[in-house]
């Protein structure tokens, strides 16, 4: 590429193609690797950026930049959102036509693609092998890489064959990409896919524009509904449940409240699924109530919250699916409700799944990161991070708990409370029970229930009077969390662990979470509707703007983002532009779109 300033060709691309001022973190130090024809292994989290790590050197590169990338049913958007930067590009999977694909081919033998997008399945065809031997290859970019991890839920067995790649063409500069930070993933990755001797870019996993909300569940379709009125009216949101009923149920309480919402789940015809997933890429503002089978590539940049109804499994999970939020950058909600049924499901399902003991305790100890990170007092970035190995100060100022720091209070006593009735009921009468009439038992209620089975009687009756129904489920499902009790059978009965004894003989101490009693509602949470800060003739030109993008991105077929995303919309919102050069300076405004939309955007600025 000829260029007329003194930038590298590579910052070159990055202004007049994409329209962006700088790299972001470790963008030009992964793009000089592979454009010097080197290999690099990339973990960055989700919106960081990686795509820009291959795309430039695709563009500096002589040839076309091959792209493996799993997801198949998102390649078409991928393609169209680069010809919309004027970036030759196409892919070969098996949703083409026979004359598609003879086209496509036709393309990357004439060296006219800059980039060709590939299943990992179309790389075990000899036909598509002596196709790219016909070609010139200036990289491999193998995307979603952790696919290749054996241990992983998106394993892909077809990624294994990806080591061929460097046996076949040992001179064509691979990089591999995945936004999944586990340590053992990353070492998984590099082994099998032949990538030891590749340079390592381990970027900061911090989300800065994300705030992290873990709050107790009381009647979770209403805090739901809540969330979505007062904090995110007229937003795009995912909200992850654990069941396919629960998605149903969810999606349609949404819908007759008047939010735009649509379900998403493996039982659903795939048809269906596939109208859902394009509809919410496509429109503005659309909530998707989905199980996590929905997610994974998803590069819609303007999903404003992401909400869990139900508990993750585990930390790397609960990560990457909040991870689907603020991709653009600007302020988004990741917002958790959890309660201590959450807690006896996940440690029943764990109880009763299939497998080994080794198998369960490794879900055990998923489990016990993902509810120390619900229970924890402490700052829940800083927590998280932790979690990944990396370390942060604390004190994010956009979490729960740094917002509106939950108390600490020595629960000693009113664990042995608990322990000890659980204990006698096992000594003295040979039983156990739920949770319902343990707590019964404890505030001294005349049921029916304790009637029956004289638990009048025991010593224990009525000694936690001095705290209410609620608190003392919170302290079970503390207890739960600590692996101080734990839940056994049918009916999910409360039996004691081998640390419940210490705490029984006061040789531990029990230290417990106090929910503020002001939680961090939208009261001192930010508030992230993406136009909620701009001065009020801003955020009316941002709204006409938003206008204007959704009659483009209709009349073509395309995502809205395609056009332009919100940050652009933003900037082009405050910064007012009267000419081409002056539109040309918002970040996002790349050449190409500046001709086809220069004039349209301007329009719409003098108008308001
Ligand atoms: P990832 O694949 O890591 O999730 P993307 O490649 O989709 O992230 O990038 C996320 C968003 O950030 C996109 O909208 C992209 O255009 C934007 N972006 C990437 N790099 C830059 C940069 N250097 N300057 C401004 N915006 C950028
Ligand atoms: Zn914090």
């Amino acid at each position: 590429m000829t260029t007329e300033t003194t930038a590298t060709p590579a910052l070159d691309v990055l202004r007049r193609v994409f329209g962006y001022d700088a790299f972001r973190g470790e963008q030009a130090a992964i793009i000089d690797t592979v454009i010097g024809g080197g290999d690099a292994l990339v973990l960055m989290p989700t919106g960081g950026g990686k795509s820009l790590c291959y795309q430039i050197p695709a563009l500096v590169r002589p040839g076309t930049g091959v792209v493996v990338s799993p997801l198949i049913a998102l390649m078409q958007d991928q393609v169209d959102a680069l010809a919309a930067l004027g970036v030759r590009a196409a892919f070969l999977n098996s949703t083409l036509s026979f004359e598609e694909r003879r086209e496509v081919e036709r393309a990357f033998e004439a060296g006219e693609l800059d980039l060709l997008y590939l299943a990992p399945e179309g790389l075990r065809t000899r036909a598509t092998v002596e196709l790219l031997d016909r070609g010139t290859i200036a990289l491999f970019a193998i995307d979603e890489a952790h696919c290749v991890s054996q241990w992983g839920h998106d394993f892909r067995p077809d990624y294994l064959e990806l080591s061929m790649l460097h046996q076949r063409w040992p001179s064509v500069p691979r990089i591999a990409l995945t936004a999944t930070a586990t340590a053992a993933t990353r070492a998984e990755i590099a082994h099998r896919l032949d990538l030891e001797g590749a340079r390592h870019f381990v970027s900061s996993f911090d989300r800065p524009n994300i705030t992290y909300r873990i709050v107790p569940k009381d009647r979770p379709e209403r805090q739901l509904l809540d969330l979505v009125r007062t904090e995110h009216p007229g937003d795009a949101g995912i909200v992850y449940c654990l069941s396919r009923a629960s998605v149903e149920k969810v999606a349609a309480m949404l819908v007759e409240n008047g939010v735009d919402a649509l379900p998403y789940h493996a039982g659903l015809p795939a048809q269906v699924r596939a109208t859902n997933q394009s509809r919410f890429l496509r429109e503005d503002g659309l909530v998707m109530v989905a199980t996590i089978a929905f997610g994974m590539g998803i590069d819609k940049p303007d999903v404003r919250f992401v909400a869990h109804l139900d508990l993750p499994k585990s930390v790397e999970g609960y990560y990457q699916e909040t991870g689907r939020a603020g991709r653009d950058g600007l302020p988004s909600t990741a917002w958790l409700a959890y309660g201590l049924a959450d807690v006896v499901q996940q440690r029943r399902m764990i109880e009763t799944s299939d497998g080994d003991a080794a198998h369960r305790r490794n879900l055990n100890q998923h489990l016990d990161a993902m509810l120390a990170l619900c229970e924890t007092v402490e700052c829940r970035r800083a927590q998280l991070l932790a979690y990944f190995g990396q370390e942060h100060p604390g004190a994010c100022g956009s979490c729960d708990t740094c917002l509106a720091p939950p108390e600490v209070w020595d629960g000693t006593v009113a664990a042995q409370k608990v322990l000890s009735t659980v204990l006698r009921l096992a000594r003295e009468r040979g039983q156990s029970f739920g949770v319902g009439q343990v707590v019964d038992i404890l505030l001294g209620r005349d049921t029916e229930k304790v009637r029956r089975f004289r638990h009048h009687e025991l010593s224990v009756y009525g000694v936690g009077a001095d705290l209410a129904e609620g608190e003392w489920r919170a302290v079970v499902r503390q207890l739960l969390a600590q692996g101080l009790l734990t839940v056994e059978g049918e009916y999910s009965t409360l039996v004691l662990t081998e640390a419940s004894g210490e705490v029984l003989a006061r040789q531990r101490e029990v230290r417990m979470r106090h929910e503020p009693a002001r939680p961090a509602r939208a009261a001192k949470a930010k508030k992230a509707a993406v136009a909620a800060d701009l001065a009020p003739e801003d955020a009316a030109l941002f709204e006409a703007l938003r206008a204007w993008r959704a009659g483009e991105a209709k009349a073509q077929g395309k995502p809205a983002y395609i056009v332009f995303g919100d940050a652009t919309l933003r900037g082009i919102a405050t910064a007012r532009p009267a000419s081409p050069e002056a539109l040309a300076q918002v970040s996002g405004v790349g050449e190409n779109k500046l001709e086809r939309y220069g004039e349209a955007v301007l329009a719409v600025v003098a108008g308001q």
